[in-house]
């Protein structure tokens, strides 16, 4: 049985490249670049709430990291480091070996060292935090929207939410189990987009976050919303505009940079949905006749 800190020298010791000091002292040291804003956030997965205790190590270990990569993409930063805490029932080595590989390949895809953590016994649960640099003043804040810009949204929207009640849909339950983060997209909407979130809880909620910091309103057309494949049409306006993890990006710029952001697209494509309106931070969703949708609200661990 390996002792607790075999564990962290076997499974979350690889070398940091861009740290002073990672794993294995009181706290990492980190060297900002100058004239970079740190950006800072963290994610907690709980077993049983977040995830299933049975599933799969190695997507657990994706996605432990990339939704806090996408937290990174939505504020325009470049990731550079994580620390790990995590609480686990038993020392499973199998289960170990596979939830760090699954880690370690996202965040060598992305630069990103993890310098530090925390590891104890207990309910499974799995906590990031991360840390990324963006040039001073140039982060992509929810409060910046303007009456006029244009409502974007990256990739489509509602897969995550769809792979829940149809776990035969490969291209759903790839959405749900190994999101992936738009951390290129947000680095290149800097100086383009007003504002930015990525969509957790649901494309209503979320962009009701940007309507609320920003003090206005919003009006999107609903047959243009870019959507995951779903035959009933009900599910899908439910899975569309109120299913949380797709981890795509909304942003409002704009029309000026409609060119610039139309060059970025590709992989992800990016599309316009909707215009920001003054007035109340109130979000309407057209259907193809112009009648306003009724959209649920997006998750919420403490809705009654
Ligand atoms: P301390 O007792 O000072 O908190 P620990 O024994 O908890 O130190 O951790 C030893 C070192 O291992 C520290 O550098 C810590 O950041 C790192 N560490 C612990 N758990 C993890 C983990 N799951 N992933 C990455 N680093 C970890
Ligand atoms: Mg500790």
């Amino acid at each position: 049985m390996p002792s607790e800190f075999e564990i962290i020298r076997r499974y979350f010791s690889r070398p940091a490249r861009h740290a002073v000091l990672g794993v294995g002292d009181d706290a990492a040291l980190l060297a900002p670049s100058p004239g970079m804003e740190l950006a800072a956030a963290t994610d907690l997965l709980v077993g049983g709430r977040h995830f299933l205790p049975g599933a799969d190590p190695r997507l657990l270990g994706h996605k432990t990291l990339a939704v806090n990569l996408s937290d990174m993409a939505a504020m325009g930063a470049t990731p550079r480091w994580a620390m790990l805490a995590m609480a686990l029932e038993k020392d499973d080595e199998a289960w170990l070996a596979v939830f760090s590989a699954g880690f370690y390949a996202l965040a060598e895809r992305f630069g990103v060292d993890l310098v530090g953590g925390d590891t104890t016994r207990g309910p499974l649960a799995l906590c990031v935090a991360i840390l990324g640099e963006v040039p001073a003043g140039s982060a992509l804040r929810r409060d910046g929207a303007h009456a006029g810009d244009d409502v974007w949204v990256s990739g489509e929207l509602g897969g995550a939410a769809y792979a829940l009640t149809d776990p035969g849909d490969a291209a759903a339950a790839r959405r749900l189990h190994a999101p992936e983060p738009r951390v290129a997209l947000g680095e290149a909407l800097r100086g383009l987009a007003s504002a930015a979130i990525d969509v957790s809880d649901g494309f209503a909620q979320d962009l009701g976050h940007i309507l609320e910091s920003s003090r206005v309103g919003a009006e999107v057309r609903y047959a243009l919303l870019p959507r995951h494949r779903i035959a009933d049409p009900v599910l899908e306006r439910r899975c569309v505009l109120s299913g949380g993890d797709d981890y795509e990006l909304v942003f409002t710029a704009p029309p000026a940079q409609r060119a610039a952001i139309e060059r970025l697209a590709g992989e992800p494509k990016l599309t316009r949905v909707g215009t920001i309106l003054a007035g109340a931070a109130a979000l309407r969703v057209l259907d193809e006749r112009g009648a306003p949708i009724a959209a649920e609200r997006g998750y919420d661990h403490f809705a009654p």
